[in-house]
């Protein structure tokens, strides 16, 4: 198989275009969903423990839905001990999230 403009790599193999953008999708949705996956229990346990106010700001939050999970320390996973909720502006001011 030749290399042109039509095929393109991925993973190490050699895909057509479309092929590999249907690829690359499907990863990014499985990566979102596994994000989805671990974060959600999280911001429900930080919720349920009373944490109902944005912890830079301190404006109360409506809906869980309305909080964001901002890891503490960056370099730590995702994890109830390492994690705060933040309001959304709060949160886009800060680094790493
Ligand atoms: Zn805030």
């Amino acid at each position: 198989m030749q290399r042109n403009n039509r095929f393109s790599t991925f993973y190490g193999i050699l895909v057509s275009r479309p092929l590999s953008r249907l690829y690359r999708r499907w990863v990014f949705a499985r990566l979102m969903r596994d994000e989805i996956r671990i974060k959600r229990p999280i911001k429900q346990e930080l919720w349920d423990a009373g944490m109902r106010e944005c912890q830079a700001c301190g404006q109360r939050f409506s809906a869980l839905k309305g909080a964001e999970l901002h890891r503490k320390d960056e370099d730590k996973g995702y994890s109830v001990e390492n994690c705060e909720l933040l309001c959304r502006e709060c949160h886009q001011e800060l680094p790493g999230r």
